[in-house]
């Protein structure tokens, strides 16, 4: 039987046939991997602690004809303190989410695994998991040669204007001179384009740094949001979620 050993992060995991459990992993050496992990329902399954969610450890597998089966591993990281802090847990969760829906079987990024393994690090100490988010999806999205275009206009092709408009559609910034800013939504300013080329270059642990006004976290909250859905085709559940925890925070 053939065999192969990597690192890798859980993403999700899915009831199969009585006591197995169908897994996704984001792994460093291979990319997504899909894998049955046997006697999950029974007590004492040393497999159990692998499969769960957020959890970055060292995995076996086996070769099987249709799909890989785990067979063993050892944790390296919990990532408990993550686990500890709602909102931190459902960003976390939102990660890996995303990572899940937007990557294919088979293709190796290892950019794709460090930035998830940096991000779910990262989010385990900060008080603004959601800037970390934000920078993990955008590096994603550059992986997957998808990202916003931001620097010129989509239509003219010319300098964005202090004020701009994103077309989800057209999957970037449309110039004040293509399209007159009107005070509808998705109005971006030369400010927060600063700052998503920040969140997109900047190491995922200097973030925290960042200072972000309400008005740019409303307008990146916004042209993600539009930009995943239209151009990964996705709206992921735990978005849902961390709307309801959107409310303004308590500064004392
Ligand atoms: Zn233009």
């Amino acid at each position: 039987m053939r065999t192969y050993r990597t690192v890798g992060i859980t993403l999700t995991v899915k009831k199969y046939r009585g006591t197995e459990r169908l897994a996704a992993f984001y792994t460093r050496e291979r990319g997504k991997v899909e894998a049955v992990a046997k006697g999950i329902g029974k007590p004492g399954s040393k497999l159990a602690p692998l499969v769960e969610p957020l959890t970055l450890s060292k995995l076996f597998f086996a070769k099987g004809r249709n799909i890989d089966i785990l067979t063993q591993g050892e944790v390296i990281d919990s990532f408990y303190e993550l686990r500890r802090h709602v909102r931190s847990y459902g960003y976390a969760c939102y990660l890996v989410e995303l990572t899940a829906s937007a990557t294919e079987p088979g293709q190796a990024n290892p950019s794709i695994f460090e930035a998830l393994r940096a991000s779910l690090a990262a989010m385990e100490g900060t008080e603004d998991p959601q800037v970390i988010g934000w920078a993990y999806s955008l590096k994603l999205l550059a992986e997957l040669g998808l990202s916003p275009v931001l620097d010129s206009c989509v239509i003219c092709e010319g300098p964005p204007t202090e004020w701009a408009t994103y077309q989800p559609a057209a999957g970037g910034l449309v110039c004040n001179n293509c399209q007159p800013v009107s005070n509808a939504e998705h109005l971006v300013s030369g400010a927060t384009r600063g700052l998503l080329r920040s969140l997109l270059t900047m190491p995922i642990s200097r973030l925290e740094r960042l200072r972000i006004s309400p008005q740019s976290r409303q307008q990146i909250t916004g042209l993600l949001r539009q930009h995943i859905a239209h151009h990964l085709g996705l709206r992921p559940r735990s978005e849902e979620f961390l709307a309801d925890l959107q409310m303004p925070r308590q500064e004392s």
